[in-house]
């Protein structure tokens, strides 16, 4: 396996203590200090800070925000979406772009520094490029969008220039019939070409994302492994997660990452990169040990990462989300249509981060699906 060495867990908070915090909060106490629990030890849920970072229980620092902007889609990938019988929300139900900048604005000021577009496609909700323009005027230090790939061709320029900095391209089959077989809708040709257009723009280094599913794909890891380094692009293998809508999912359909790992190993010796401090991103990255370029494993079900998680979502109806696993959701929705102020959007969102699970449970007894599948909540 190269010089890969074995996968390490990752720190998880130990404690499942599965309780929605309710509590009683004023405006304008005094902020108390934050300390990270290593230890994983719970917060007392009467010291939820109401100043300072947004922290979770566990003292887990929130910073990083995927906002989706649409539910629908125009492909129907077979580990997300079905091929019919899907309802969308009404478009009245959605959040305006105007509601989502401001809620952005006021995530900005609790200590969001980077911000993903997604979806469903985001490419398909009209005038997604001047949210970008919105949310890049906001001043966050990364802001990226992933997308299926379809439209991008015509979308890379103006999105770089609205001030859009990376893109992730999802790409499961280096093969055209596979590849169509897989999404249902969709066509190889025309996302590599918008793989071309997204490094013309500038939206680089590119990530192309690869669900593998067993029996499906995961005969393409070395081809994939092989297009990064033919290509620069970061290509990043993701362990399929019970988020599919047909609620098909199965344990032994999973690739598990230490598997992707030995198999490019074995072609290609690979080397771990050191995370960014401070950067609890969900793939862990390695480069080819000989300089041809890197890749990236997300194994969030053999090796969850929740002990450093950092992410929270906003959904299309404006709903936060603490985890992609669990269904506890609070909406902004009702406060910015009521007339809300800052200060009630804010502590809409310390207390969705506040009540954030110690893990996504996946591997325990009392584990359910989420209600809402992938393309639902923002992937
Ligand atoms: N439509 C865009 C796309 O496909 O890139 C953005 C939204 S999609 C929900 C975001 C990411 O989630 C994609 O990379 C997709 O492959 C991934 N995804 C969807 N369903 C998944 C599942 N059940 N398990 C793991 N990843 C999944
Ligand atoms: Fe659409 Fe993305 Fe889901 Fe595929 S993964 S059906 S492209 S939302």
């Amino acid at each position: 396996m190269g010089r890969v060495s074995p996968p390490q867990a990752e720190p998880t908070a130990p404690t499942r203590d599965v309780s929605r915090t309710s509590v009683p909060v004023t405006l304008g106490s005094r902020p108390r200090a934050v300390t990270p629990h290593r230890s994983g030890a719970r917060l007392s849920p009467a010291s939820m800070p109401v100043e300072g970072p947004l922290v979770d229980s566990f003292g887990r620092v929130h910073s990083d925000l995927r906002i989706s902007i649409t539910d629908r889609c125009n492909l129907r990938c077979v580990y997300c979406m079905p091929e019919e019988g899907m309802t969308f929300l009404a478009g009245d139900e959605l959040l305006s772009f105007e509601d989502i900048g401001r809620f952005a604005t006021v995530a900005r000021g609790l200590g969001v520094t980077s911000v993903r577009v997604t979806g469903g496609e985001p490419l398909v909700r009209r005038g997604v490029v001047d949210l970008v323009a919105r949310l890049a005027a906001i001043g966050f230090e990364d802001l990226a969008l992933t997308t299926n790939g379809t439209s991008l061709g015509r979308f890379a320029q103006p999105l770089a220039a609205a001030g859009l900095r990376r893109v992730n391209i999802s790409c499961d089959s280096l093969i055209p019939e596979r590849f169509a077989r897989i999404r249902r809708r969709g066509e190889l040709a025309r996302v590599l070409g918008s793989m071309e257009s997204a490094e013309a723009a500038g939206l680089a280094p590119l990530k192309v994302n690869v669900v593998l599913v067993a029996g499906v794909n995961d005969d393409e890891i070395v081809d994939f492994a092989r297009f990064a380094r033919d290509t620069g692009r970061i290509v990043r293998f993701i362990e399929f997660m019970p988020l599919d809508a047909e609620a098909s999912w199965r344990r032994d359909q999973v690739v598990p990452a230490a598997e992707v790992l030995s198999t490019i190993g074995a072609h290609w010796p690979l080397e771990p990169v050191a995370p960014i401090a401070g950067d609890p991103a969900p793939a862990t990255r390695y480069r080819f040990a000989d300089g041809g370029g890197e890749i990236g494993v997300v194994a969030s079900v053999t090796r969850p990462f929740c002990g450093t998680c950092n992410r929270l979502r906003l959904t299309a109806e404006g709903s936060i989300r603490n985890c992609l696993f669990s269904d506890d959701e609070l909406s902004v929705r009702e406060v910015l249509r009521r007339g809300g102020g800052d200060e009630e959007i804010a502590l809409q969102l310390r207390r969705a981060v506040w009540g954030k699970r110690a893990g996504h449970g996946m591997d325990e007894p009392d584990f359910l699906r989420p209600s809402r599948s992938m393309s639902m909540i923002g992937g």
